[in-house]
């Protein structure tokens, strides 16, 4: 088992596969500094197997593959078919913008993913357009539909809210649940990445979406799949679910129990931390073992984060 200096129990990697993404969302790409990593810099599939399978020797169970947008690495459904079949990982799950579900969807299942979360701000085109940087409401609309027939369960909509952007449309993003079996998730916008458009005027708290919603019918509380920080509620008489993530109002660090790997092979054990365990020199050098990494790792893990704008964009870090 892995068990930090806190003695928070670590099951849940975040793996970034590529920093690269073909949407420019306003809250994550505004980062002009980047240098996008090169082909070679980016961990092999091989490389991210190896780090799984020594992860999950160690106590890892949870895996969610990541960006950028995951679904642009070339046959990520070879990925994720190896990394179904590792002992002791119990849940694989993918977040994605949903733009190339339509036609990796069934091969995606089919590999052995179990469950997605799909990106899904607004339920206006023309607002899509302007927050993602391409006009792509419906092609992501029937991503999310082709995901729920293929059984993919749950399906969970990220929903990041900004206010003076989207916050208006926060009852009509929850009402989806009384038509789909989804799960709408709604996450309080972090300030990630030194040129983030991030600013205290853009918050909306996880109290006040919780108050909209209530106002509209009372929230009955409930539960969710998975091994993340969400407060999951439901309306009586949806389908699905309602999540509300609050990095930032109500921090769940004394809960974390998560670790990520980002795109160029750096163990980071804290979303908010710039301070990076290096496994390149282990996969390509054998300088080190993964084992003596991931131990570092649980030795350095901040207690708590310090919202302190990061070196690197949201892309490079795997949300
Ligand atoms: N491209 C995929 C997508 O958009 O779902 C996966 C990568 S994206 C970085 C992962 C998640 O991070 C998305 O749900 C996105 O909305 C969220 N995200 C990005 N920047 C954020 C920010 N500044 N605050 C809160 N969530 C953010
Ligand atoms: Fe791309 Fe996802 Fe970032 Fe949007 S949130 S720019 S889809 S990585």
């Amino acid at each position: 088992m892995l068990i930090d200096h806190l003695g928070r129990i670590i099951e849940y990697l975040r793996i970034s596969v590529t920093d690269r993404c073909n949407f420019r969302c306003i809250y994550c790409s505004t980062h002009q500094n980047w240098k996008w990593l090169s082909h070679k810099e980016i961990l092999r599939f091989e490389e991210i197997e190896k780090i799984v399978k020594v992860g999950a020797k160690l106590g890892v169970k949870r895996i969610r593959l990541t960006g950028g947008e995951p679904l642009i690495r070339k046959n990520i459904e070879i990925l994720v078919e190896k990394l179904s079949q590792i002992p002791g990982i119990v849940d694989l799950s993918l977040t994605t913008n949903g733009f190339f579900l339509e036609e990796l969807g069934g091969k995606l299942k089919k590999a052995g993913l179990k469950r997605l979360n799909i990106s899904l701000d607004t339920l206006n085109k023309e607002k899509f357009k302007i927050l993602t940087g391409v006009d792509a409401f419906e092609k992501v609309l029937k991503g999310i539909n082709l995901a729920l027939d293929l059984g993919f369960n749950p399906v969970k909509i990220n929903v990041v809210v900004i206010k003076g952007f989207n916050d208006d449309e926060i009852l009509e993003l929850a009402k989806l649940t009384f038509e789909k079996p989804l799960e709408v998730r709604f996450i309080e916008f972090m300030p990630i990445g030194k040129n983030s458009l991030w600013n205290e005027n853009h918050i909306i708290t996880a109290q006040e979406i919780k108050e909209i919603l209530n106002k509209y019918s009372p929230l009955i509380p409930s539960n969710s799949v998975g091994g993340g920080p969400a407060k999951v509620f439901k309306w009586k008489n949806t389908l699905g679910k309602i999540g509300i993530i609050s990095p930032i109002s109500e921090h769940f660090c004394y809960k974390c129990n998560r670790l990520r790997i980002t795109p160029d092979g750096r163990l980071r054990p804290c979303l908010f931390s710039d301070n990076e365990i290096n496994l390149k020199p282990i996969l390509r050098g054998n300088k080190g073992t993964l084992e003596e990494a991931f131990e570092r790792a649980l030795r350095i893990k901040p207690a708590k984060h310090h919202l302190n704008f990061t070196k690197r964009p949201m892309r490079a870090i795997g949300g």
